[in-house]
């Protein structure tokens, strides 16, 4: 593995911030310690910084010495998750009911510890921005960065991005051309029918019994609409309905996420749970109304950026630990709206252990220096030295 003494020396600083960071977690949009924290850093490395954007959200420029040159844009996730940790590491939340169950503390720290190489390190062309983003757990970090004008204000022309990932082996790198990421939809549907007796069902419109079917007709999509080649789930994650047992309720209530691979396939299935839902109404006299909310398109690598983190990763721990045709996950990160915006390769750093959001996750401290060396290969393979 070609890990520089360089960035070898600052696994320790990265140690002490990343468990600092995991003892002080904050959730979606409410990073105001992390995001003070990264900017007194940055500022402290004579770094170009700027904070507030997209709420809680930090950008760093770092200019290079060699003059001009395209600019390249690396991302990390800052926020926590709304749940208890179940671990005891020494550097514990704590703030009860608030967990670094996703690693973004690592990111964050992986960031900084880029941020304090290049700081010293100036021989590139063009510049680099750094992205600390808030509440990607909500999906909504990135889009929100964007509607405070990112792209004009902190302009670049590529962009790439790591999350950790458990199911890969510490030391390793999974990384593949096209969709990595799923598509992540919320949606929420209400039935309105009509209470009555639990003895008097004829006198009902029953959203229950509704809803029922109406949850088995939805796995039809996936099953009998979307093509078998193509991937897409369809989840009913909640279903609330009634309080007691002899009063049919006249509402229920189903919450549930959409998942896919590709645009045309989300907007297929999309509109099919439309479809279902008007037919299932008209069949049974009531009221169905589906809402989505909170949504982010897949994660979409670009072949020709895809190509320069490859290189990078055989650079790093050489080809007999890359796997450049990893299997897509379907879970989602909003990185897919930068990406959308500009081209670029969000790539998987394996660490073992636990699964991301399982109540005894860590970050795995000693991948870290893996993923500034990657990151600042992107540098030198992108920007030259
Ligand atoms: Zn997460
Ligand atoms: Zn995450």
């Amino acid at each position: 593995m070609a890990i520089s003494p360089e960035i070898q020396a600052l696994a320790t600083d990265m140690r002490v911030w990343r468990q600092q960071i995991h003892s002080q977690p904050e959730i979606a949009f409410k990073e105001h310690k992390t995001a003070n924290f990264v900017a007194e850093h940055l500022r402290s490395w004579d770094i170009e910084t700027h904070t507030g954007i997209g709420q809680t959200g930090v950008i760093g420029v770092i200019h290079g010495s060699l003059g001009f040159g395209p600019s390249i844009a690396f991302r990390a996730d800052m926020d926590a998750l709304p749940i208890v940790e179940e671990g005891q590491p020494s550097y514990r939340s704590q703030h009860h009911g608030i967990f670094h169950g996703c690693g973004h503390d690592g990111h964050t720290a992986i960031l900084l510890g880029t941020a304090r190489l290049l700081a010293q390190n100036r021989d590139f062309s063009g510049k680099v921005v750094l992205i600390f983003q808030p509440a990607e757990e909500i999906i909504q970090g990135s889009r929100a960065m964007l509607e405070d004008d990112l792209l004009r204000r902190f302009p670049f022309d590529e962009v790439y991005s790591l999350h950790n990932h458990p199911s890969l082996a510490a030391g390793t790198i999974g990384v593949r051309t096209g969709a990595l990421m799923a598509s992540v939809d919320f949606f929420s549907i209400r039935i309105t029918g009509i209470g009555s007796h639990g003895g008097m069902p004829h006198l009902s419109v029953d959203p229950i019994v509704i809803g029922s079917s109406l949850v088995t007709a939805l796995q039809s999509i996936v099953s009998r609409n979307v093509d078998p080649i193509e991937n897409a789930v369809i989840s009913v994650c909640s279903f609330q309905a009634g309080e007691t047992n002899n009063v049919i309720p006249e509402f229920a209530q189903l919450n549930g996420t959409v998942r896919t691979l590709s645009i045309p396939v989300r907007q297929q299935v999309i509109e099919r749970m439309r479809d279902i839902c008007q037919g299932i109404a008209v069949s049974h006299h009531c009221q169905i109304d589906m809402t989505l909310s909170n949504n982010t398109p897949p994660v979409v690598n670009s072949p020709e950026h895809t190509q320069h983190v490859i290189l990078a990763a055989k650079n790093v721990v050489g080809a007999h630990n890359l796997i450049d045709n990893v299997a897509p996950i379907m879970a989602g990160d909003d990185v897919a709206v930068f990406l959308q915006e500009r081209p670029g390769c969000h790539f998987l750093l394996g660490q073992d252990g636990p699964m991301c959001h399982h109540p005894h996750y860590d970050f795995n401290d000693e991948v870290a220096s893996i993923g500034v060396a990657m990151f600042e290969q992107l540098v030198r393979l992108r920007l030259g030295a």
